[in-house]
């Protein structure tokens, strides 16, 4: 019989998705298209496009959330429209931001928390660089002071994250980055020493170093740069890169004095994005007193009839993920942040002791809270040849969707091969078993198919963060 077109006038308005006029044809992918579409056809593509990412949560090298609570996802569609720019517009959410900074103070044990000093950045990057210009300024204006020039500044790290080395070919700071030696992959109290002088604007310990996951020794280097200062007179400050440790350590690590305990500690910042549980889009930057923050970095706004701090590189930023850093802040307490974390560590030190137990692998960090973060980091034995490289193994997992990073090291360690796991909120013990099944099934697969050509850094896709 044939079809009745009088009785369906426009065929292509009813719902069904994928036989539809708009998604019978490959989508504009370079010209700017002409014709409008249906939303509902075009969610369905753009959604399905995503799919192609992989699975987030299989992905153990990112540090940053990928499972959030449902009252978080509800509270990111509420904040849409906020503007963090906007601190006359959104008073409350200002206020927000302003109670999340106190907050953080207090947690980092500032000496008068209730005039927390610091704001929100678009995530540790930011606030990297607004802790280090401030860390220039204040030695630029000692400098003056003495009547000193002020073209050579230097900032001492150990192998740092890629935010740093931006910071000082943005700023023109000369970095002066400890690299690692075979036994040292972190800052040590003597390497930092060797490198300080009179234009040295700071010293940038790492908490919860990229690599391998580890603290670098915060209190040691302070204990060090102490007896520079008494030998010497020079008083050279301490930044500490808290992006992942500065929501560990307080929570499963006490008595690990890295914070404003040390009155070293001149700022921190931290990635609310990473252990802070926040979604994407947050960090955080805090000075230890009002005076670690120069004047010239701030711009006073108004708002509710009273003045506050801008200090951001950003114009216009989501309020977002603020909202969301204060909700869980109340919603989880000290104690959720040390259950969720603790879970984290637990399944870390399994995985390590799993891992070990495979042969051919010797664990370079162990995921423990005094030591680092909830992560495992292991290397090839030397001598072992399994037939197989470590890409081979990161390739092999990415058949059952796990992403499990494999790289090689910064100077002076390029020769050196490590694999890293980060077990962060939502990679379960339970997924974690399944992750050691897989892991114990690849080396099956490469005993009964050895590779000939294992792979090498650069054949393989090379994802760390
Ligand atoms: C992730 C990370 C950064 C960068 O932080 P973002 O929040 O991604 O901008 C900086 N330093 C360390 C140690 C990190 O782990």
């Amino acid at each position: 019989m044939a079809k009745d077109h009088s009785a369906f006038p426009n065929e292509d308005s009813y719902d069904e998705t994928y036989g539809s006029g708009d998604l019978s044809t490959i989508l504009p992918k370079s010209d700017f298209p002409d014709a409008e579409r249906d939303p509902r056809r075009i969610y369905a593509a753009v959604r399905d496009e995503l799919m192609l990412d992989g699975n987030s949560r299989q992905n153990l090298a990112t540090f940053c959330q990928t499972w959030e609570e449902p009252e978080i996802h509800q509270l990111m569609d509420d904040c849409i429209d906020k503007n963090m720019v906007d601190k006359d517009e959104y008073p409350q959410t200002a206020e927000i931001e302003a109670r999340c900074v106190r907050m953080l103070a207090d947690l980092w044990n500032a000496p008068d928390p209730g005039n927390g000093v610091g704001c929100s950045t678009t995530g540790s990057s930011e606030a990297a660089m607004l802790g280090g210009l401030a860390m220039k300024r204040r030695w630029e204006a000692r400098r003056r002071a003495e009547g000193k020039p002020i073209d050579k500044p230097n900032l001492i790290t150990g192998p740092v994250q890629i935010c740093w080395h931006k910071f000082t070919r943005y700023w023109d700071i000369e970095h002066r980055e400890i690299p690692m030696e075979d036994g040292r992959l972190l800052m040590t109290p003597e390497e930092v020493l060797a490198r300080c002088d009179e234009n040295t604007i700071g010293v940038v310990p790492t908490l919860g170093v990229t690599f391998t996951g580890e603290y670098e020794p915060v209190k040691a280097v302070s204990d060090a740069l102490d007896d520079l200062q008494a030998r010497t007179g020079l008083d050279v400050p301490i930044h500490v890169d808290g992006a992942s440790g500065g929501f560990l350590a307080p929570f499963c690590a006490p008595d690990l004095e890295w914070d404003f305990r040390l009155p070293r500690v001149r700022s921190i910042n931290t990635s609310g994005h990473k252990f802070g549980l926040a979604p994407l889009g947050v960090g955080w930057v805090l000075w230890r007193e009002e005076q670690d923050l120069p004047e010239e970095m701030v711009f006073w706004v108004n708002y509710l009839g009273g003045n506050m701090r801008d200090i951001a590189l950003n114009f216009s930023r989501p309020g977002g993920q603020i909202v969301c850093q204060y909700y869980n802040f109340l919603r989880l307490g000290r104690n959720g942040y040390r259950k969720i974390h603790g879970a984290c560590y637990r399944s870390a030190a399994f995985l390590a002791d799993e891992i070990g137990k495979m042969g051919p692998f010797e664990i370079v960090y162990d995921g423990n809270p005094e030591g680092g973060i909830p992560a495992v980091s292991w290397k090839m034995k030397d001598g072992a040849e399994p037939g197989f490289s470590l890409f081979d193994l990161a390739d092999r997992l990415r058949v059952r969707g796990w992403q499990v990073p494999a790289y090689t090291l910064p100077a002076n360690c390029e020769h050196q091969a490590i694999q890293r796991i980060l077990v962060r909120n939502g990679v379960s013990f339970d997924l974690c078993s399944l992750l050691v099944d897989h892991m114990k099934d690849a080396l099956a697969h490469f005993e009964a198919h050895p590779i000939q050509e294992p792979l090498s850094k650069h054949e393989a896709s090379g994802f760390h963060h």
